[in-house]
């Protein structure tokens, strides 16, 4: 049975660092009082609760926790617990700071499990602690994922990996021959996105607001194709529906205004949807149909949420690896203020009525 939130706040007001019994061999004394050295020495407030997160027992998400924990406790700080569904991962919600803080504590608790050589719980700890501290998790998670997918330039021929990826995103059932080309457009897209992330972060923020990708071009021309082949159809429908027309004109207006990958792959959304389609992977629209049902957690503080991905990813999320997700100005497009993030590309939400409403 573990504490409650009043127990445990108060214990943190004399340590900043609460253990719960389950925890304690794999924090022997000697690093309990190392880490808290370290945390007293942040010039950022730091409270970490390790807590068993279960589901049907007293702490069921790290929201709960952190929520519970910082109402009783009333103050500002990174708090640090554990990510219900990835072991080596640390959610860290800060309350008081910047965005950009916020966010770099975020990124500090998901940097520890893309790095490697992190191989024991005090090692994990000490490492998020010290990016907590220091400002750098956003640093470190980027150049961590860097790592894991490692930018390489894009091989040739780009247009016809292009088109042939694009086949499966319209829901036409792809030859067999074609699957090689779409395999080898998956791998080469994902290799391409991980440079163009990079290089997105080394941009003065000012440039953030127009900053497209590298392949922007391609996806642009293809989503006036399909734009143009809905249209087409739509006119030859005798009664076209009043929220297919809706759709393809968000589609049109979102063509017009798109500023990033993710508003680009926001139209294939749109189109789909003006089709009546299924929906289509929520990790990138661009991947194709969301065929396979899937629970995931983005780091930080988001529910559970149930998608519909493609294959790739649903892989990507068995084996607890993060998948290839759509970027907004170099972050993932979930963390943006956009119809995109709400509505998780219509997977949860009204995607017309949201962009719309804009
Ligand atoms: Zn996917």
């Amino acid at each position: 049975m573990s504490s409650d939130g009043a127990t445990i706040a108060a214990a943190l007001r004399r340590d900043p660092l609460y253990v719960d019994p389950a925890y304690a061999s794999a924090l022997p004394t000697a690093r309990r009082a190392a880490l808290e050295r370290r945390i007293e020495r942040s010039p950022v407030r730091i409270y970490v609760v390790l807590v068993p997160i279960v589901a049907g027992s007293t702490w069921q998400s790290s929201e709960q926790v952190t929520t519970v924990v910082q109402s009783h406790l009333g103050r500002d700080g990174a708090y640090v617990t554990f990510d219900a569904d990835f072991d080596d991962v640390f959610d860290v919600v800060r309350y008081g700071g910047t965005d950009e803080e916020q966010q770099n504590a975020r990124d500090a608790g998901w940097a520890v499990s893309y790095e490697k050589g992190h191989t024991t719980l005090a090692a994990r700890l000490g490492r998020c602690v010290d990016l907590i501290a220091t400002g750098q998790g956003s640093a470190a998670y980027t150049k961590a994922k860097d790592t894991e997918f490692p930018p390489r330039p894009a091989p040739r021929p780009v247009a016809h990996r292009a088109g042939g990826h694009g086949d499966l995103t319209i829901g036409v059932p792809a030859a067999v021959a074609g699957v090689a080309a779409i395999v080898g457009g998956l791998v080469w897209l994902r290799r391409r996105r991980a440079r163009a992330a990079m290089e997105a972060l080394r941009l003065p923020r000012t440039v953030f607001g127009t900053a497209l990708e590298a392949g922007d071009d391609d996806l642009r021309a293809r989503a006036e194709r399909d734009l143009i082949a809905l249209g087409e159809s739509l006119d030859g429908g005798e009664q076209a529906l009043d929220a297919a027309l809706d759709a393809y004109d968000a589609a049109s207006r979102t063509l017009d205004r798109a500023r990033s990958t993710a508003d680009l792959a926001g139209v294939l959304a749109l189109i789909q949807a003006a089709r009546g389609g299924p929906p289509l992977c929520y990790f990138d629209p661009r991947h194709g149909d969301g065929t396979i049902t899937v629970h995931w957690r983005a780091p930080g503080t988001r529910p559970r949420l149930e998608v519909r991905v493609c294959a790739a990813c649903a892989k990507a999320v068995r084996d607890r690896r993060a998948p290839d997700v759509v970027l907004d100005r170099g972050r993932p497009y979930y963390e943006a203020a956009t119809p995109w993030a709400r509505t998780g590309y219509g997977q949860f939400g009204d995607l017309v009525g949201s962009v719309r409403g804009e």
